[in-house]
């Protein structure tokens, strides 16, 4: 007979596993949707509709192209795992000792820091502290946040989208626009070519109830089409800003204050920092990105502007790669709604970091960056 503690193990495993599968419904509700459009454009419009055969294979070879780079994006967009943060960040046991046997804020901090300056970062909070994340236990590259549904920290995290049940970060944000795209045109193509017999319902040429499936795929494309033009041009102007969604609802911290711009290196090295420099790769799913996911250029008055409380932070991971400076603002969840939640914990990760900033260090930078803060997130949105 399994003791009380083994039930509740269970009962925790059997929780988890609902909670698993409950995430992966607006996924199967979007595969559903593809479906049936397939069945509806071609067995109901293609093969039982159009008359001509020349038109019907047009049809359908566009159709299954559209699909084609349409799914792949998708694809890779669900299944590309996010980035890892490098075990360079992690604090090793002796650290954590320290940090747990640490009798202060300050004692905590200065662990922290001292660990920190080893490290390829320069990303604060608006208060001046380190970002630390108490659940991952490491320190975080600059741009990376916690993630309470991936339950991780994540590389130049974008924003958690229950869409494709995975994080929009480093690592796939070039499919997530793709894939935004390529749903567009997708959507776009069907509606034109389903057109002409919306038209002739009206024009009382064609019974509603025969061909009900190609109405009902001319409206849903074109809902479908209207929702996605705003979101794939919004994600657009973001690459071509070097910006995440994130940081377009709160812009990174400079020693000079928050610079919504501090990432951008002009538009089109900003869309090849996403898409690469290889122009035959630009269009396919195929990872292309430029960079590694933990360190980033900056713009230059942020390179000479170098943020001294850390001390010497031009270091390199080995690889050759000497980083820039930059500081980067707190992470906040309350701003981006239900949809796009992150850093659920992150508050409280750094909470006694930012306290004890605040309160001996950096009052000057916290009440500067704090007040500008605020006109660029009205700005913005
Ligand atoms: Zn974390
Ligand atoms: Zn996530």
């Amino acid at each position: 007979m399994p003791s009380p503690h083994e039930r509740l193990m269970r009962r925790g495993g059997s929780w988890m596993w609902c909670v698993k599968t409950v995430k992966w419904f607006p996924v199967i509700f979007i595969v559903s949707v593809i479906l049936w459009s397939y069945y509806a454009y071609v067995i109901q419009l293609c093969l039982l509709t159009v008359v001509s055969n020349i038109q019907r294979v047009v049809y359908i070879v566009l159709y299954h192209a559209f699909l084609l780079f349409f799914l792949w994006s998708y694809y890779q967009t669900i299944f590309n795992s996010i980035g890892k943060v490098p075990s360079q960040f992690r604090l090793p046991a002796s650290e954590l000792d320290r940090l747990m046997q640490a009798e202060s804020d300050e004692a905590k901090i200065q662990v922290v820091k001292r660990f920190a300056q080893n490290l390829p970062i320069s990303n604060r909070t608006a208060s001046g502290a380190v970002r630390f994340c108490e659940i991952c236990q490491h320190v975080k590259p600059d741009r990376a946040h916690h993630c309470s549904v991936c339950g991780d920290c994540v590389l130049k995290m974008d924003h958690h989208c229950p869409w494709v049940n995975n994080c929009v970060s480093f690592t796939n944000y070039k499919f997530f626009t793709l894939f935004l795209g390529y749903a567009f045109s997708y959507c776009m193509f069907i509606a034109l070519t389903t057109l002409q017999f919306f038209i002739k319902f009206w024009k009382n040429e064609l019974n509603g109830m025969e061909h009900f499936h190609i109405l009902l795929l001319f409206f849903v494309s074109i809902m479908f089409a209207l929702s996605l033009v705003s979101l794939f041009g919004y994600h657009l102007y973001l690459v071509v800003h070097n910006r995440t969604t994130l940081e377009s609802f709160r812009p990174p911290v400079f020693q000079t204050g928050p610079d919504k711009n501090g990432f951008s290196l002009g538009k089109f090295n900003n869309f090849q920092e996403v898409f690469g420099d290889n122009k035959n790769l630009w269009l396919l799913p195929v990872y292309s990105s430029l960079g590694d996911g933990v360190t980033f250029p900056v713009r230059a008055q942020h390179q000479s502007n170098l943020y001294n409380s850390m001390g010497s932070t031009h270091n390199s991971l080995g690889d050759g790669v000497t980083f820039p400076q930059r500081c980067i603002d707190e992470d906040t969840d309350s701003l981006l709604g239900g949809c796009q939640r992150w850093d659920d914990n992150e508050a409280g990760c750094q909470r006694w970091l930012e306290s004890e900033a605040t309160s001996h260090h950096h009052v000057q930078q916290d009440d500067s960056d704090s007040s500008s803060a605020v006109p660029d997130i009205v700005i913005m949105n």
